[in-house]
Parts: C-alpha cells; sequence; structure tokens
C-alpha cells in the first residue's frame, strides 16, 4: 500500500504538511465530500468546477475524519485548523488523481479492455462481465462511472487478484479522451456506435469519432461494427499495429465475422447466423429489440475472438438478462420504501448503492439485506470486514445477510450491525419474510444475480392499484443544472417545494435538493416544513403563509416565515417577545396584488422594524410578477420590478443592513435575466415544464403517470359506454379498453368524451364516455396489439403536460399537483 507521504512524489506535488499519523497510507479516493465512506485510509482531491470549489469542505472533511488531503490552494490557516491532517499541494487536483490511477494500472499486468461510444457502454460492459465471470474475475466501472473523475475511481479498484479489467469510458468535449486512455491503457477495445449524444460539444460528428477513437491508440485488438461508416472511418486513422476485428451484416463490406439477422419463432429472440474463420454457426440471441441485438453481438463477437466453443457460447448467452441502469425507490409494505438494486453485487457497487441509502430521507431504521459479495479479488475475512464497515459507516440499523460466504463470517458482520440476521438462501429469506417484520423502515436489497433477489423486492411491494407516479429523479437534478446554468455565480436558488413538490412528494425531492446544495427552500404551510423537518431535511426553509398559531413550530422547527400584512406583522413581534423567533421574508406587493406590502405601507413598516431591531431579522425581500411567462405583459413586468427595487432599496436602508433580493419565479429566470437579484426561486421548471416557452426541448420530463388496462371489450356497433351511456353509440365495431385510474386518482374529468388522451404502446388512444371515480375507458380500435395488463400513459414522455392543459383549459401545473396520495410515487435514478 502507497503511504500517504510517497503519494507527493506520484502525483507530483508537494507535501505541505504531513499527516499527524505518519503510516497512514492511501486505501480510498474521495472526490465528492458528501460521499465519505470510511474516513481512514481516506484521501479527498479538493476539485474546483464552474458551481462547486471541493476546498470549501475540508474543514467538515476533517470533522468527520477524514485526515488526508490533496488541493490546489492550501492556505496555512487551513493547515493550521486541521492540525493532524495531511495535505499535498498540486498544480491541478484532476490531473494529480488521473495520475495516480494511471500509476496504479501501470502495476497491474492483466489485461484491460475499454468500451466507448455513444450508446450501449454500460450494457456491453455488464454483459461482457456476466459472459466472461465464469472464467475470469473481473473488475468493472460500477454503473456508468465512465467520466474524467469516474474512470479514475473505477481503476483505483483493480487489485492484483483480478484476471481482467472492463472500463468504460465516456467524453463530451474534445481533448477528454487522450485523458482517460492514458488512465485505462486498454488492451483491447471495443466502439459499440455513434450516435448524437454530446454532438454539441464537438465540431462534428466525424470529430467525435476521431476524438472517441483516440482511446484505443494503443490497443492490441480493437473490435467495432463496419456498418457503421463514422466509426470504421475513425478506425482508419489508428495505427497499423492496431488488429481490427470488425463485424458486419454486408457481405460486401469484408468484415472478420460476418452476421445475418432472422426473426425467431419466439417474438422475444432473434437467430444470428455468423461466419467467422471460415466457420459458420448459428446463435439464439435473447433479445429482439435492435439496441439489444447490437450490443449482444459486439460480445459475442469478443467470445469468438477468446475462442470459446459455439455450444458454451450459446449456452451463456441464453444466461445473459438484461441490466437494469437504474435505481428504483419504490413504495412498500407498512409505510417502508424499499432501495431495488438487484443489479450486481460487488464491493463498489455496494458502497454505491450504501451511499443512495444514507441519503434517502429519515423514517425509521436503515435495514440492508445483502447477498454473498462477489468479484472483490480480496480474502474473504478482509472481504466482509470490509462490509461491515461501510456498513456501520452508512448507519445500518438491520442486517439480513444471504448466502454461504457471509454467513462463514456472521461474527465480523454481527460486530458491525448489532441486529443481524443470516440465511443461507434466499428460500430460506422468504420463507421467514413476514410483513410484520418491517415497518416504516428504508431497506437497501442489494444481492448478487444468482440469488434472485427480484424476489424479496416482490415480497416488499404493496398490492397496488395499478396507477403509479414515476419521478424521474435524474431528470429532476438535469432540470436543476439547466436553470444553475443560467444564473451569475453567486446568485442564490430557492426551490420550492410547496404542494407536496408539485406533486411529485416533497421529502424525496427535498432531499435531493439538498444533497445538490441549493440554498433555499419554500412551502406553502407550517406542517409543510415540519414533515421537511422531521424527515432530516436541515436546508433554510421559507413558509409562504404560516398561521399565527403556528408560530411556536416556526420556532422549534427553525422555519423562516413570510411576512406580508400588518396584522401577521404585530402577532409575529408579539411572539418574539416570549423569546427569539427566525427571521422573517418580507412579501412587497407590486402589482399582483395577492399577499404583500404596498410601498405606502413602507414608512410605518420601517418605523415598526426599526423599534424591534434585536427580536426580529429581515432574511429577505420578495416580490412575484403576475404575468413573468408571458410577452404581453412585459411592460408590466417591468414596472412591477422597477417598483421592487426602489422599496427594496428603501427597506435596505431603514433597517440599515443588506437582505436578499428576490423576485423571479421559472419562467422570469428564463425571460428576465438582469432582475435574478440575489435570488430566485424555481417551481414549475425543476419539474420539467419550460412556462416561458422559450425553449421547451431543454427540461426533461420529471413525472410519468401510467396506469394499466385492466379489461379490453369488442363492441358491435350501437353500443353505449360508461355512465349515462356519454360514449356515444358509433355506427362500427369497436374495442374498448378500460384503464385503472379515474378521478380520485386526480385524472380530470374534463378529460371525458375524447377530449383526453392516453398512450398505449406509443399510440394514442382517446378517452370514450366520462371519467369514472376510479377508472375510464378508452377507444383502442386502432390499436389492435393492445392487450390487457398492458401499461398507459396518462402524461409524461411522449404526452407532455403542456398540450394536456391546454385541452381542458388548464395549466401544467394543476395537473401537475392534482395526482391523489394514493397513487404510488416510485422514484428512479441512474
Ligand atoms: C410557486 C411560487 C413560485 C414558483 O413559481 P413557478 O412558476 O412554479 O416557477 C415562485 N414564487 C412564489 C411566491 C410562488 O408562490
Amino acid at each position: 500500500m502507497l503511504l500517504f507521504t510517497e503519494l507527493s512524489a506520484v502525483l507530483p506535488g508537494i507535501l505541505r504538511q504531513p499527516a499527524a499519523d505518519a503510516t497512514a497510507t492511501v486505501q480510498h479516493l474521495l472526490l465528492d465530500s458528501r460521499r465519505v465512506g470510511v474516513p481512514a485510509g481516506t484521501v479527498f482531491f479538493a476539485l474546483r468546477g464552474p458551481h462547486h470549489d471541493g476546498h470549501q469542505y475540508i474543514p467538515e472533511l476533517y470533522r468527520r475524519g477524514v485526515r488526508l488531503f490533496v488541493g490546489e490552494v492550501l492556505p496555512p490557516a487551513l493547515l493550521a485548523a486541521c492540525p493532524e491532517a495531511g495535505f499535498i499541494e498540486v498544480a491541478n487536483s484532476l490531473n494529480a488523481i488521473q495520475s495516480l490511477a494511471a500509476a496504479h494500472r501501470r502495476a497491474f499486468t492483466g489485461p484491460v479492455w475499454a468500451v466507448t461510444g455513444s450508446n450501449g457502454k454500460t450494457i456491453v460492459k455488464e454483459w461482457l462481465a456476466q459472459l466472461l465471470s465464469p472464467d475470469e474475475l473481473i473488475c468493472r466501472s460500477p454503473r456508468s462511472y465512465n467520466s474524467q473523475v469516474g474512470v479514475p475511481l473505477s481503476v483505483w479498484e483493480l487489485r492484483p487478484q483480478h484476471t481482467l479489467g472492463i472500463f468504460e469510458a465516456g467524453i463530451s468535449e474534445p481533448g477528454e479522451m487522450t485523458r482517460l486512455a492514458a488512465v485505462i491503457q486498454p488492451t483491447l477495445g471495443l466502439f459499440t456506435n455513434l450516435g448524437p449524444a454530446h454532438d454539441a460539444g464537438f465540431a462534428s460528428r466525424e470529430q467525435k469519432a476521431t476524438e472517441k477513437m483516440q482511446l484505443f491508440a494503443g490497443v492490441e485488438t480493437l473490435v467495432y461494427c463496419h456498418d457503421h461508416a463514422a466509426v470504421h472511418a475513425a478506425a482508419g486513422q489508428l495505427p497499423a499495429s492496431v488488429q481490427r476485428l470488425t463485424w458486419s451484416r454486408h457481405a460486401a463490406l469484408g468484415a472478420a465475422v460476418q452476421v445475418q439477422l432472422e426473426p425467431s419463432a419466439d417474438p422475444g429472440q432473434t437467430l444470428a447466423h455468423v461466419c467467422y474463420a471460415s466457420e459458420q454457426h448459428t446463435f439464439t440471441l435473447p433479445f429482439a429489440d435492435e439496441p439489444s441485438v447490437e450490443n449482444v453481438l459486439h460480445c459475442l463477437v469478443v467470445l469468438l475472438w477468446r475462442g470459446l466453443v459455439p455450444a458454451e457460447i450459446q449456452r451463456r448467452l441464453q444466461r445473459l438478462h438484461p441490466v437494469a441502469m437504474r435505481l428504483e425507490m419504490k413504495q412498500a409494505i407498512h409505510d417502508c420504501y424499499v432501495l431495488d438494486d438487484t443489479y450486481n453485487n460487488d464491493l463498489t457497487g455496494l458502497d454505491l448503492a450504501l451511499d443512495a441509502l444514507q441519503r434517502q430521507p429519515r423514517r425509521g431504521r436503515r435495514t440492508l439485506i445483502l447477498s454473498d459479495v462477489l468479484e472483490s479479488g480480496l480474502p474473504a475475512a478482509e472481504l466482509y470486514g470490509r462490509v461491515a464497515q461501510l456498513a456501520t459507516q452508512h448507519g445500518v440499523q438491520r442486517l439480513l445477510a444471504v448466502g454461504e460466504a457471509i454467513g462463514q463470517h456472521q461474527a465480523l458482520l454481527s460486530a458491525g450491525v448489532a441486529d443481524a440476521q443470516f440465511f443461507p438462501d434466499t428460500e430460506s429469506l422468504l420463507r421467514w419474510f413476514h410483513p410484520d417484520q418491517f415497518r416504516q423502515e428504508t431497506i437497501l436489497v442489494k444481492g448478487a444475480r444468482r440469488f434472485e433477489f427480484e424476489r424479496v423486492v416482490a415480497a416488499f411491494q404493496q398490492k397496488i392499484h395499478g396507477t403509479v407516479l414515476e419521478v424521474n429523479l435524474d431528470a429532476l437534478v438535469h432540470n436543476l443544472n439547466y436553470y444553475r446554468a443560467r444564473l451569475q455565480p453567486g446568485t442564490r436558488l430557492m426551490v420550492m417545494v410547496k404542494a407536496f413538490a408539485y406533486g411529485s412528494s416533497s421529502y424525496e425531492v427535498a432531499n435531493l435538493l439538498e444533497f445538490h446544495r441549493v440554498d433555499y427552500l419554500a412551502v406553502a404551510y407550517t406542517d409543510e416544513g415540519v414533515q421537511l423537518r422531521e424527515s432530516g431535511i436541515s436546508l433554510p426553509v421559507m413558509v409562504m403563509n404560516p398561521s399565527p398559531d403556528s408560530f411556536g413550530l416556526l420556532r422549534q422547527y427553525h422555519l423562516e416565515p413570510e411576512i406580508y400584512s400588518f396584522a401577521r406583522l404585530r402577532e409575529y413581534l408579539q411572539a418574539a417577545a416570549a423569546g427569539p423567533l427566525p427571521a422573517v421574508h418580507l412579501k412587497l406587493d407590486t402589482g399582483m396584488h395577492r399577499l404583500g406590502f404596498t410601498e405606502t405601507d413602507l414608512p410605518e413598516l420601517l418605523a415598526l422594524l426599526r423599534q424591534h431591531t434585536t427580536s426580529l431579522r429581515v432574511a429577505s425581500v420578495l416580490t412575484h410578477l403576475a404575468g413573468a411567462d408571458e410577452e404581453q405583459h412585459n411592460a408590466f413586468s417591468h414596472r412591477q420590478l422597477a417598483a421592487f427595487q426602489r422599496m427594496a432599496a428603501e427597506v435596505e436602508a431603514g433597517l440599515g443592513y443588506a437582505v436578499i433580493k428576490h423576485a423571479l419565479n421559472s419562467p422570469g429566470i428564463m425571460r428576465f435575466p438582469e432582475a435574478h437579484y440575489d435570488m430566485v426561486r424555481l417551481g414549475i421548471g425543476l419539474y420539467g415544464v419550460e412556462a416561458a416557452g422559450l425553449d421547451p426541448a431543454g427540461l426533461r420530463p420529471v413525472s410519468n403517470l401510467r396506469t394499466t388496462v385492466s379489461q379490453i371489450k369488442q363492441l358491435p356497433a350501437g353500443e353505449t359506454v360508461g355512465y349515462g351511456r356519454r360514449g356515444e353509440a358509433a355506427d362500427y365495431p369497436r374495442r374498448i379498453a378500460t384503464l385503472a385510474i379515474g378521478y380520485a386518482d386526480g385524472y380530470d374529468r374534463r378529460f371525458s368524451r375524447g377530449v383526453g388522451e392516453v398512450l398505449i404502446r406509443g399510440r394514442r388512444a382517446p378517452l370514450v364516455g366520462n371519467v369514472c371515480m376510479d377508472m375510464c375507458m378508452v377507444d383502442v380500435t386502432q390499436i389492435p396489439e393492445a392487450q390487457e395488463g398492458d401499461a398507459a400513459v396518462v402524461f409524461g414522455e411522449g404526452l407532455g403536460l403542456t398540450e394536456l392543459a391546454s385541452r381542458i383549459g388548464t395549466i401544467p401545473y394543476e395537473l401537475l399537483t392534482s395526482v391523489s396520495e394514493r397513487v404510488k410515487r416510485v422514484f428512479i435514478s441512474e
């Protein structure tokens, strides 16, 4: 193991302060200060990005036990404040971590494969690992850790015991790939395909291909599909020493592997007739969709090249399973949530999943259901020691462990987690399983494939009626960053999580926002703020309309009220006499005429505030525009903003100190960049609706409301459908599908009789008759392939909120916030 003191030579850098523990070794690399696993042996690399500066988190990490740091700017005061810590100063922290990973890679003598391309990288990497796991001990990138920072972290996990490394690499701008190539130093390369992803970062598709191909400048063998002309052209620029192993579906191209595809009698499979080294074989591929077939063919070519016999290849292909690319959080029995990660179970994957568990809002205990951990390359005792350590560090309170290997280390694990139970196999866990054993827990289910933990997840899932609101947390983060990118550095961001976070569930969203370090949250009522605090949210929270009888709760939970009238202010001052109260936000009415002090109120307001300067602090002043989203109101909006500036200046002068000034909601952020002031208030945009209509494609839809087809009926001509026979008779036979959603779920009754449409198998089906309380009917005559049990998208991908809202004369806000609480929420992230 590398000593911390030796690290300065590798990076290279200057040892500014030796660690108090001179024997400290470099074990774990940390880039994201929020992800401390085990502090001992962790080296934090402070990176500087456009929105964040890692150096700022050094003191906090020191408090949490981290003792080894690498950074670019290390003032003496910082070193003095962390006397036991070792510090190395480097010119560039990203270069430093990449050099360290590159040196680690050079010390590994086995083969290392690299996968790049626009799509399919993660799947091809995972499938190669599945296909080769009988022969190899493989170290691979966790999930899609393929970036400038993900790659060095992945490569760092290589150990001498591994017999093969498989890493994926992804880039978004020129110049990045040569850096990743230096870290991975691949011996074999696989280029999946070239599509539009990240086009924006490159001058042309050709430049992108050439750039990506840099990863393979030093490989011995390169695998790709000749049918992708741009990939083939870019491969032509590689040195002659690179052996090209190409495959193609067109004989004329002269690829080494010729492939002919044929549909199989089984609709889920495809037959591939493959000619390689003058021999002809037929394989059954266990997929029918085009991307999966291409991905599996890449893998098949690698297996042929490795010399596996066709019968063995076929056996292994048959066992391939789709890769779950995302982590899902599901509502489950007895108020529990299940974090479903039954995707693989290696040590890095476990670390990431535990991290996700820890980031969930607090709701009672944290439980881990874990199988044997595979492919660590570590001796078993060391491995399960690490597992126990990780579990403790991430606050796991109960462990249900499944498998023989893990069962042999009961003592180690029980020392880490007091409440630990062991089961020899999944079957015995399921026999023991009873819903009453779980209550208000967050449960991470993490198991290697062969333990089939999807059966455990199924046991936890409530018998829910078929309607689900899927909330895509990755899309939410995308939208957050979209708006952040529009703010000047230093402009603060308040996010509105009122009304159940616009229907998507407040704590999950608030929790994610806290993780992504927004500055403020806002809710409408005190109890919403209390709920956030009780689920562990510590961000500042503004309450827009607290009732006077809740002022005690504001104090107790550190919630900051909006004050908009003299009556409220006097009540608050009265309550403050009994003990200090949180700072307030003054609402100014500049033309909305809903809540707020007017310009003529200001002298009296300021006189009152001046009398209470010691007991009451003003945190901010705000106003709200009446027509921020519409061009036609621009002149009025500008008058509102001018009035706000005047009034805010008067307030500051009267108070004698500066306060945060904020005026804009989501469409306002887009349309009045000059009026962002000190803070903006993001609402609907976060949830995927660009209400200014300037860049509708810039945001990703966050919410998908879907339901299922309960029954399909074939109706003869002349029959009516539903209550009041409002689905009028047609003069032709119809197929009518009944869906498990109604107005009690929040599906608006105004969608009745052809106004609304849903998507079934990607096609639109119009409503027939009236929406009922728990059901509605749609016409699927034009969708003959529709079947009972099919999913129907009510809104989301392919059926936008803006369009649907306009059909019933409302706005997307209403559709989002109407989804009833009885509809289960499922949270999705990569
Ligand atoms: C809800 C709300 C917002 C956010 O508005 P969006 O249009 O959803 O971005 C901003 N400010 C106030 C005062 C609000 O009530």
